[in-house]
């Protein structure tokens, strides 16, 4: 909120004069004000055009009623046919049903992050495998998805030590969705180390997307992330530099097929935001995810060393975005993920669909994890859970489990209405309602509900915090940085890795 020098806003979100408002939301943010209705349209005002909006002393006619009437947020105007259609349009996930499938092959791994969300087992953990048999039934439950796109995910642990299962489950789902018809993709979430000619040529051959972990320069990742008897830091580099090469012999663009990483914040990665996103440059990535460590696995026992109060954390984002900017005024294109998927929803009225902040969010109706054991869980982190001990998420087996009643599962609805802020009574009156998630696992983990109480959230801080400095950029009206933005709100073209 704005300094103490300024006259307070109104805390009532409809009009005193009952007369020019709609229902909307507002927040203040660098002396400006920002506006939401109940659908998501948005509009930046200052404090005096705010003011004079909840006065009702706008005149039809004025531009600014224009500008207010044409993102629906006047009473005698409003559109509820339009209304409807754009709630529609951004909630369009739930007329589907889980497309992203987490196949957990191993927790097997060979390198030993400080922070290992997934509590990494040691190489002759070869218990923690997940069989054939485990793998095929994961398989046809996944293709019993309402949804008609299906994404399988490996991870781990690291799926490479498992790799005759990935195979498996590749040959294993493309000859089974002959008859489902699915829109299938395959992903692999790897540390890179274990990779060989012969697996690339597999992954590449099967269209099979491939990601990785960055966590910054040398220094850091090497510190963070041991591997024994080596840098995992060249190893990584040198497979992403190698696959890259591969798409480019295979005749694909590039700008748009190439290894993304995923980094994880730690406290020893805040001072480090330029060289981290330098780093990314470096290796090809045109994206970067400035996400803060998780509470889950090993990241609870070390958080000593890897934790740090959020609002440090957002010092960090704001240096970074900065300089992410002005990388791209350059003609350097690198996007910063967590930006993109508030921007899509802020500026183009539509929801990327990224689970973990989304309404209701993406939890079982739109992901399900499947461990090595045959354990089936909402998500991926109630699966991280289970190895810290809390069973909470888990919805089943793959072994006696039938796919419409895991969607009966008491589990199921409870993570869908926990997730849903339009009951969260933080979020009610929040202007980044319509833009926002909370994923229960996280408020199960940190607060000891799935509901959450978003005002005490380090979750929501961050989200909250990240709107904010993007609605400040877009007030300050830059037209560099406007043109950046609405350039990371374009979907871009990923046919290469749809199976045929
Ligand atoms: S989680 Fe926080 S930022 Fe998001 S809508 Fe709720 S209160 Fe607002």
């Amino acid at each position: 909120m704005s300094g103490a020098e300024q006259p307070p806003l109104f805390t009532t979100i409809t009009s005193p004069s009952g007369r020019l408002a709609a229902f909307v939301r507002f927040r203040e943010v660098a002396g400006h004000v920002v506006v939401t209705n109940l659908e998501g349209e948005l509009v930046i005002l200052t404090r005096d055009e705010f003011r004079r909006f909840v006065e009702g002393r706008i005149e039809p006619g004025e531009p600014l009623y224009e500008r207010l009437r044409e993102r629906n947020m006047l009473r005698a105007h409003y559109d509820v046919r339009r209304a409807a259609e754009a709630w529609r349009a951004r909630r369009f996930f739930l007329d589907a049903g889980p497309n992203l499938h987490i196949f957990v092959v191993t927790l097997r791994c060979n390198e030993t992050c400080v922070y290992c969300h997934a509590s990494r087992a040691p190489m002759d953990a070869t218990h923690t495998d997940m069989t054939p048999e485990i793998a095929e039934k994961a398989v046809d439950l996944a293709l019993r998805t309402t949804s008609p796109y299906v994404t399988i995910e490996f991870q781990g642990g690291e799926p490479l030590v498992n790799f005759p299962v990935v195979e498996h489950v590749v040959r294993y789902a493309r000859e089974r969705n002959r008859r489902a018809g699915k829109v299938l993709e395959f992903t692999m979430v790897t540390n890179l180390s274990c990779m060989d000619e012969e697996r690339l040529r597999f992954l590449l051959d099967n269209r099979v997307q491939i990601c990785t972990s960055v966590d910054g320069p040398a220094v850091l990742h090497d510190r963070q992330r041991k591997l024994p008897g080596g840098s995992a830091h060249a190893v990584t580099a040198q497979w992403i530099e190698r696959i890259n090469r591969a798409y480019v012999e295979m005749g694909l663009d590039p700008s748009l097929y190439h290894v993304e990483a995923l980094l994880t914040t730690t406290r020893e990665t805040l001072p480090l935001w330029k060289e981290v996103v330098d780093t990314y440059v470096a290796l090809g990535c045109r994206t970067i995810f400035l996400r803060p460590v998780d509470p889950f696995g090993f990241a609870q026992r070390t958080s000593g060393r890897v934790e740090y109060p959020r609002a440090e954390y957002m010092a960090f984002y704001r240096k970074a975005l900065d300089y992410i900017l002005e990388l791209n005024a350059r003609g350097i294109e690198i996007m910063e993920r967590y930006a993109a998927i508030f921007l899509t929803k802020m500026l183009r009225g539509q929801d990327p669909n990224f689970l973990d902040i989304r309404s209701p969010g993406g939890q079982a109706i739109g992901v399900l994890a499947y461990n090595y054991d045959g354990g089936i869980y909402t998500c991926d982190e109630g699966r991280m859970l289970h190895e810290m001990g809390d069973d909470t998420f888990r919805i089943g087996d793959v072994r006696t489990a039938r796919y419409r009643d895991l969607f009966r599962h008491p589990t199921v609805r409870a993570v869908v209405l926990a997730s849903n802020l339009d009951q969260n009574p933080d979020c009610v009156c929040c202007a980044y309602q319509p833009f926002c998630g909370l994923p229960p696992s996280h408020a199960h983990k940190t607060q000891g509900t799935m509901f959450g109480r978003p005002r005490e959230s380090t979750l929501c801080y961050v989200h909250k915090h990240i709107q904010d400095v993007l609605i400040e950029k877009l007030a300050q009206g830059d037209a560099t940085t406007r043109a950046i933005f609405e350039r990371w709100t374009t979907i871009r073209p990923r046919e290469h890795f749809l199976q045929s």
